[in-house]
């Protein structure tokens, strides 16, 4: 997650810059401050980790509708799942694997990283911009060191500028954009695999969830029957010191009865 206070740090910005973004709400500060640096961006959305299509789509018209209401540019790589995968299935064993069902592997993001920014890279190169960024380093949930060396790599082999930059401090003003401008905000990082993570995890926090409250439940029970003991242990105790004095007194009342009739016969006679 990110480390609380971050503080972002603009570098100096190119004048056309090809914008690699993942989604509506990872564009919108970066877009922002990109703006606000004169800097001339074009988006370029060449996302084929996606899945499935409709989730694809969704993502893609929520990042071309900000796109539009902002006045950037927006262009379409080409959505080839098959060609993701194919990428995937060359990695070592396990290496798609999530080990704990909520961390994706970073073998895995890597060659995502990769295969998107070298298509990304390719398309800046031809239509002449001076270098490529990309909105992934905005989530915290993402390997920030790993998305800059493949930005670089990709960068290199097709011949532009990589102009990375650490987002992630921006990530608390992108969720207040994205919710102040209703976009549509996932709950998965893309693929089919880091979905079935993402669920794993919101299941296991929810048990987690779920065995916190049977705990506390449990402990209170278990205060209120301790409570209920000791009240009946001081109501035993109560009765039991009522029917002493109960006792005494009538012991006293016999006495004093004792004594009172001794002396009405001493009169007497
Ligand atoms: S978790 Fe995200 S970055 Fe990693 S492989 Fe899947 S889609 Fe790509």
């Amino acid at each position: 997650m990110l480390p609380s206070g971050s503080i972002f740090q603009p570098e100096e910005a190119p004048n056309r810059l090809l914008l690699h973004v993942c989604c509506g709400p990872c564009s919108t500060a970066p877009l922002r401050t990109l703006a606000e640096r004169g800097c001339a961006v074009q988006i370029h959305y060449a996302n084929a980790n996606i899945a499935p299509r409709e989730e694809y789509e969704h993502r893609r018209d929520t990042a071309r509708a900000y796109a539009e209401r902002v006045s950037v540019p927006f262009a379409e790589g080409a959505y080839e799942p098959e060609r993701w995968a194919k990428a995937m299935a060359n990695l070592p064993d396990g290496a798609c694997t999530s080990s704990d069902g909520m961390t994706p592997p970073p073998e895995r993001c890597r060659a995502c990283y990769r295969l998107r920014f070298r298509e990304s890279a390719a398309y800046a190169k031809r239509h002449g911009f001076d270098a490529l960024g990309t909105t992934l380093s905005v989530s915290p949930y993402q390997y920030t060191d790993i998305i800059r060396e493949e930005l670089e790599r990709a960068c290199e082999e097709a011949g532009i500028r990589a102009f990375f930059e650490d987002y992630s401090p921006l990530y608390p003003e992108t969720v207040s954009m994205s919710k102040e401008a209703e976009l549509y905000r996932q709950d998965y990082c893309g693929c089919l695999p880091s979905k079935a993570e993402a669920d794993r995890g919101r299941a296991f926090r929810a048990r987690e969830r779920a065995a916190k409250k049977a705990a506390r439940a449990a402990a209170q029970e278990a205060e209120e029957a301790a409570l209920e003991e000791r009240r009946r242990e001081q109501a035993a105790y109560d009765a039991k010191q009522a029917k002493k004095r109960a006792i005494k007194d009538a012991l006293r009342h016999e006495r004093i009865r004792g004594t009172e009739e001794v002396c009405i016969r001493g009169t007497e006679e």
